[in-house]
């Protein structure tokens, strides 16, 4: 039996190598998983791209990711051949946030496929604590719970009600994926972005009844929908830091804002303004194990439009040369898995 893999590792910016590897020996407490599906995300893109600050290469990237159990050891939970999703974030375990269960935001986290390497390998061996069943599943569903796990994190951080005004800023996946959460929780949803393909997707893939396109009235639009007041919840998915500072403006009185996305800039906003509206301001970051439940139980009762978000698909061996076209824009990516 060859005890060497296929990995794909991003050598440098822009440039993606097939490499064999040895194939990983799993050490104590550990399993080792057959890859199966992996998911892209828009920090794969910064990575292929060269803009993931404080990054390392070569990096093998992949952090959403459904496998299949290749080995466990005697007595684990888990056995060979269960479809099992990965929580790609590795937590201390015993930090000021850990110990309050909060390994989302674990002061020395470290996440698969960004500070170590990830899933686009046919083997990975993983402590089998980051390892979970997915049950009732398809493979490309479990390799879509991550992105959607970190929505569902947002809108439980913010504990949106039913009939809440919610704005979601940034329709992406990851703003698409709060858009549905939120909507789970009877909220009333505006999607906002400067696309138009975005926001036709969002009304008619995910059933989000009312999206305003960034313009010279995109303001009086939003306020039109709210009688003026604006919204009780506001979401940032933008990764853009002007974006980041205007969304403080469609916060209603006694409302909230949260930022889930993260830019590298200061961001600065108006006192007055903020302290007028006694605004609750929530940083979102990652997600933990109950998120993750949250979207399993959503999959489950078909509640969550997977098909649809799954735009595109790649083979494995054919990431070197498919991978940047993900970048163009007019592709229309939401999620694309790759299959490996
Ligand atoms: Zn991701
Ligand atoms: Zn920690």
């Amino acid at each position: 039996m060859s005890t060497n893999m296929l990995t794909v590792s991003c050598v440098t910016p822009g440039n993606l190598s097939l490499e064999q590897r040895e194939r990983p020996v799993p050490g104590p407490g550990e399993v080792l998983l057959r890859i199966r599906r992996v998911g892209v995300c828009g920090t794969d893109l910064h990575i292929f791209s060269g803009n993931q600050p404080y990054l390392q290469y070569p990096r093998v990237m992949g952090h959403e990711i459904a496998a299949v159990v290749e080995w466990s050891p005697a007595g684990s939970r888990l056995s060979a051949g269960d479809v099992v999703y990965v929580m790609p974030y590795i937590a201390c375990g015993h930090c000021v946030a850990c110990r309050q269960g909060k390994t989302n935001c674990c002061v020395s986290l470290q996440v698969l496929g960004v500070h170590r390497d990830g899933a686009l390998a046919e083997y990975l061996a993983l402590p089998e604590a980051y390892v979970h069943k997915a049950e009732g599943v398809t493979l490309d569903q479990a390799a879509m719970v991550e992105f959607l796990a970190i929505g569902a994190h947002a809108i439980r951080r913010a504990d949106v009600q039913a009939g809440q005004r919610v704005l979601v800023v940034g329709a992406g996946p990851i703003g698409m994926a709060a858009m549905i959460f939120a909507q789970l929780r009877g909220a009333s949803v505006t999607a906002l972005d400067t696309r138009a393909d975005r926001l036709a997707f969002c009304e008619r893939e995910l059933g989000i009844a009312r999206s305003v396109a960034i313009g010279p009235d995109d303001v009086q639009a939003l306020s039109a929908q709210t009688d003026g007041e604006f919204f009780d919840v506001v979401f940032d998915a933008t990764g853009n830091a002007k974006a980041i500072e205007r969304g403080f403006g469609f916060v209603a009185h006694a409302g909230q804002y949260v930022l889930i996305s993260i830019v590298r800039d200061n961001i600065t906003f108006s006192d007055p303004e903020f302290h007028k509206r006694e605004t609750t301001l929530l940083g979102s970051r990652n997600a933990t194990t109950e998120d993750f439940e949250t979207v399993l139980q959503a999959m489950r009762a078909g509640r969550v439009p997977t098909d649809a978000l799954n735009t595109h698909r790649l083979k494995f061996t054919e990431l070197p040369e498919k991978f940047p076209s993900l970048l163009d824009p007019a592709q229309g990516v939401v999620k694309a898995i790759v299959e490996i």
